[in-house]
């Protein structure tokens, strides 16, 4: 198979106008997942430079952080944690609020799923406001864990969501 080029990816990408609400131009991400060899590309380009052994888990963001997340976990041989919207995990939790491009939302974590120092990679399809991953963020920190990276498929730059993860290595695929 020829390597997945960033073009290839971002051309797949489908850009749905006034969705869910009026003024939000929605990524769907549906035709990379798709097309197989993009979303082996995807997966990749996400884990690119994370050597085995550096990373102890991958946490997904409720709920397109949850296919590219278990997809990279089981590539990397390490174990997946959801971080998920409030009132569905079923264990005891740690919860964070924030808010979001559209509306607001509160996520959860099991209180046991990541012990402290461990090295956990944040996966998630898309930083805009930054709002989800800063939550995320600190419900990792709350359980002792240990960032070693933030990754997104596709950055909305305009919105400057990476200000709100500062201090932690924060890289994307594409950029608008
Ligand atoms: P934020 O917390 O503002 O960074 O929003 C990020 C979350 O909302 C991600 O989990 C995305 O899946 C979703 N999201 C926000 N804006 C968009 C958009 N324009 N297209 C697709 N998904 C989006």
């Amino acid at each position: 198979m020829t390597p997945v080029t960033v073009a290839e990816i971002e051309a797949a990408i489908r850009n749905v106008p006034d969705f869910p609400k009026p003024g939000i131009q929605f990524k769907d991400i549906t035709p990379v997942l798709a097309d197989a060899r993009l979303f082996r590309g995807v997966i990749d380009q996400m884990l690119d430079g994370v050597t085995p052994g550096s990373v102890d888990k991958i946490i997904g963001i409720d709920a397109r952080g949850f296919i590219f997340g278990a997809a990279a976990a089981v590539q990397l041989g390490v174990g997946f944690v959801p971080v998920r919207k409030k009132g569905k995990l079923p264990w005891a939790t740690h919860e964070q609020s924030y808010d979001l491009e559209y509306g607001s939302n509160t996520v959860a974590i099991h209180v046991d799923a990541v012990s402290p120092g461990e090295r956990v990679l944040l996966l998630d399809d898309l930083l805009a406001t930054g709002g989800t991953a800063a939550a995320a963020m600190n419900l990792l920190e709350r359980l002792g864990a240990q960032v070693i990276g933030v990754t997104f498929l596709i950055e909305l730059k305009f919105l400057q969501g990476r200000a709100r993860l500062e201090g932690h290595p924060v890289r994307s695929l594409i950029s608008y």
